[in-house]
């Protein structure tokens, strides 16, 4: 699938619309998500272009891989997640629910999160 500049995390990146950044670095942008689904509910994007977890892990470097998930471990820390724990969603394409096509971790805690998947 071809990667649509005009979603809204490619505008958030371009900063044409703002966010509640966490963290920034060279490859990494983290923000809170508008309609959080946890008492702590961090968007954790790749600055490059990549529809999904699946186009992340075939055509990001070795760098960018390791920026993201260094940033996962930054932000539990300063989210002070890592002792509770946390959970990490990537929804990818349509059975995973994916609304926006510009891939991202969810990153959710600061209270028990539930059961993995919905029973309805
Ligand atoms: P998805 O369903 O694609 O995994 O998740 C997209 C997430 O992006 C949703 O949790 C939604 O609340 C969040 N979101 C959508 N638009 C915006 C926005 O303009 N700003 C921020 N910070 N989050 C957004």
């Amino acid at each position: 699938m071809a990667y649509d500049e005009s979603n809204i995390f490619a505008k958030i990146l371009r900063g044409e619309i703002p966010n509640d950044t966490v963290l920034e670095n060279q490859h990494v942008l983290a923000f809170n998500d508008i309609t959080p689904k946890a008492p702590v509910h961090v968007l954790v994007i790749p600055k490059g272009q990549y529809t999904d977890i699946h186009d992340f892990g075939q055509r990001a470097s070795s760098d960018e891989k390791a920026a993201l998930f260094d940033a996962v471990a930054e932000i539990a820390e300063m989210k002070n997640l890592e002792e509770e724990g946390f959970r990490t969603i990537a929804n990818t394409k349509s059975n995973g629910g994916q609304e926006v096509s510009h891939f991202h971790l969810h990153i959710l805690g600061g209270a028990p999160m539930g059961p993995m998947v919905s029973s309805s």
